[in-house]
């Protein structure tokens, strides 16, 4: 029988799953607390669990508190573009929501650098690692599917968004550029004559010159200059929280024609309290290109 019951540890509710045992939640957590008790002096584990559990409400509590904070920067910058959307193309006939929504997207703006050698070196030791484990266990990798393509017409808008954002998203790619064991298989099972120094080769000659600071290794001022078919499956099947739901938009039966795009001035949505994150800039897209609204 389930119950409902608060955990001990956390006081968040839980599904307590045996009722002769003191709830706990499903949290590691909460549950490596639990099952100290009875490998240490009783009285130890009691100002153990006192100071665990301290800890880890306090923790909820600001992280409750940071939601809160950003909730309502969300609810702000949401107005913000929605009223920016109406002052711009509201009353132009023909640009509906329906076949031009509204996109809110981050924007990348770091500064261009030349790639460093700290930085070269860095992805190349990752690089070798991953061709080692790879051949030393070929077989016991599953090489993953890609998502399948957005439908054509909307790949080139989706395109176009990530062009205005710069690749905020990518920036993360940082010296590992999402290259996995998997990635490393699908190379080569394309291309079996290649041996593994080719592979390394190969990655390596990519590299970019001019790279954005502390980004993607392989991410330049027009976006990623990895050639496709190398580049990890985490790349094209990402799509950020906007750009998933303007492909929805797809599904629908009056499908859009273009996107009117904000761009904010921060590469990332969590940001702390306080910090401005005003509108970059506004653009109409479609499927000629995007045009600056101001
Ligand atoms: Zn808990």
């Amino acid at each position: 029988m389930n119950l409902q019951a608060d955990c001990i540890v956390c006081g968040r509710r839980a599904i307590h799953l045996r009722p002769t045992e003191e709830p706990v939640c499903a949290r590691p957590e909460c549950r490596f607390v639990a099952s100290e008790k009875g490998k240490i002096p009783h009285t130890a584990y009691a100002q153990f669990f006192a100071e665990r559990s301290r800890h880890i409400r306090e923790h909820d509590r600001q992280e409750e508190v940071r939601a809160g904070i950003l909730r309502i920067a969300q609810e702000k910058e949401d107005a913000e573009n929605r009223a920016c959307r109406q002052e711009r193309i509201g009353n132009m006939p023909g640009y509906g929501a329906a076949r031009y929504p509204l996109v809110a997207v981050p924007h990348n703006g770091r500064r261009l650098i030349n790639l460093p050698e700290r930085r070269k070196r860095e992805f190349r030791d990752k690089l070798n690692r991953l061709i080692s484990s790879l051949m030393a266990s070929p077989d016991a990798l599953y090489t993953g599917k890609s998502e399948p393509n957005p439908p054509p017409d909307g790949a080139r808008l989706l395109g176009g968004i990530c062009t205005l954002c710069a690749g905020a998203c990518c920036l993360n790619g940082g010296t590992h550029a999402y290259v996995r064991e998997l990635t490393l298989l699908r190379v080569m099972r394309a291309d079996p004559s290649l041996r593994p120094r080719h592979i390394l080769d190969l990655y390596l000659s990519h590299l970019g010159r001019k790279t954005y600071e502390e980004a993607c290794v392989y991410q330049g001022e027009k976006g990623c200059v990895l050639p496709a078919e190398l580049r990890s499956n985490t790349c094209p099947d990402y799509f950020c929280p906007p750009l998933k739901q303007f492909r929805l938009e797809f599904h629908e039966d009056e499908k859009p024609e273009g996107a009117f795009v904000v761009v904010r001035a921060r590469e990332h949505w969590p940001f702390p309290a306080g910090v401005e994150n005003g509108i970059a800039g506004a653009f109409l897209l479609t499927a000629s290109g995007a045009q600056k609204l101001g």
